[in-house]
């Protein structure tokens, strides 16, 4: 057993530490103030490598694996949550391409997203079915040749800046297989029918754009559909057992900018006439947040390293998003109260850690429907 990162891991991370605090330290607190971001910055995140890390090579990737796009995603977590989200999450759904895509599909749109001449969004959720992703009712009918599609997506990543996006799609509402009914399928954001409405005021990953979508006799082509009819469960899966260890990886980077601003700020903070760090009170804060970093370091690399050898173990990625998610906030809330009255205003970092890392306890399927699939595995 080895625990060491190989020397190309180690020179990903400090590429990825050294473009991070060079790139986003500056501009973090304006794009959360204004809710924007920057496409240069993704433009140059581009050029460097770092998007689509983990696609192959003939699409413009670099053909590395899930652990080194989590070494990317913590290192730039760490730094800052929301600019890394807008980033990283400007290939999301990449990998369901890539999975089920036919060589068409793949040599038309990844390229794409490597170069960052495009970015692309996964639309499941819907008003009405988040957790319930099977009560999902953006409908698709077969007309001819191409499928028409309506209804609406909430929350959706990129829905204003995306040239494309994989949707969920009801398309055998009548199949006795709950599971079975979706497909998923490939759809241009410049079709008619496709609208997109930007969802401000969110608590935090404020540079990353979320949308609310609505698709109304949007009509793609049969030959969008990514696998086979009533595979798009299968695909959603697939995309989450991924995804929601790269989530699990940001809240690793939360936790340790939450830890690297408490020790900062106790060190030099003085209570009662001596620093605020020669308290056992606050020692045992940073003991327990570096235990948990720790912890959740173990479980996000082991996860990720089982997924690349095509060992996929749906429960521990279920156990390493759940455990992560409460962690960070946790960690979030004790880096905040070191910082006593001042990590109450919003210009400092702690302040930023403590709204952006809830997230992680909320997308890609929350810290409850986690749980639930642990212990649907333990019971089963
Ligand atoms: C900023 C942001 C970005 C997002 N990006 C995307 C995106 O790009 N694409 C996309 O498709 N979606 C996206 N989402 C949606 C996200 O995945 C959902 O919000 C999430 O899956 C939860 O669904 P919901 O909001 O409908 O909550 P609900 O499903 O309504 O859940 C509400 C609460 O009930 C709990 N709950 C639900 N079912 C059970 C149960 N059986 N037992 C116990 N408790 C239960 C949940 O844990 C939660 O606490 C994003 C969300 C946000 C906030």
């Amino acid at each position: 057993m080895d625990f060491e990162f190989t020397k190309e891991q180690k020179d990903i991370a400090r590429a990825a530490r050294e473009f991070a605090e060079k790139e986003f330290t500056d501009r973090a607190e304006e794009f959360d103030r204004a809710e924007t971001f920057d496409e240069a910055l993704h433009k140059k995140a581009a050029e460097l490598g770092f998007i689509g890390m983990y696609l192959d090579e003939k699409y413009g990737g670099a053909g590395l694996g899930l652990v080194e796009q989590c070494i990317l995603q913590e290192e730039f977590a760490a730094v800052d949550a929301g600019i890394s989200t807008a980033i990283l999450t400007s290939c999301f759904g990449s990998e369901v391409i890539q999975e089920f895509g036919t060589e068409q599909q793949k040599l038309a749109y990844l390229p794409l997203l490597c170069s960052g001449e495009a970015v692309m969004g996964s639309a499941f959720t819907e008003p009405d079915a988040g957790s319930d992703l099977a009560a999902a009712m953006t409908a698709g009918v077969v007309d001819g040749d191409e499928l028409v599609i309506n209804g609406s997506k909430m929350f959706i990543t990129n829905g204003l800046r995306a040239k494309f996006l994989i949707c969920f799609v009801l398309t055998d509402a009548d199949n006795p297989k709950r599971h079975k009914r979706h497909s998923m399928y490939i759809v241009e954001t410049d079709r008619p029918g496709y609208e997109a409405n930007k969802l401000t005021g969110k608590m935090g990953i404020r540079a990353s754009e979320t949308t609310e979508i609505s698709f109304t006799d949007v009509r793609v082509p049969l030959t969008n559909i990514l696998g086979e009819p009533g595979m798009g469960f299968s695909a959603a899966t697939y995309c989450f057992n991924r995804n929601r260890i790269i989530v699990a990886a940001q809240a690793l980077g939360l936790m340790r900018a939450a830890l690297a601003e408490s020790i900062k700020h106790v060190k030099k903070r003085n209570v009662f006439g001596a620093p605020l760090a020669s308290y056992q009170a606050t020692q045992f804060k940073l003991a327990d947040m570096y235990t948990w970093m720790r912890a959740t370091k173990n479980l996000v690399y082991e996860s990720a390293w089982r997924i690349d050898l095509g060992k996929t173990d749906p429960a521990l990625v279920a156990a390493t998003k759940a455990f992560s998610g409460q962690m960070a906030v946790r960690c979030a809330d004790m880096a905040l109260q070191l910082h006593g009255g001042y990590g109450y205003l919003a210009d400092y970092k702690v302040n930023r850690i403590y709204r952006d890392v809830k997230i992680t306890e909320i997308y890609e399927g929350t810290t409850e429907i986690e749980k639930t699939i642990v212990a649907k595995s333990l019971l089963a």
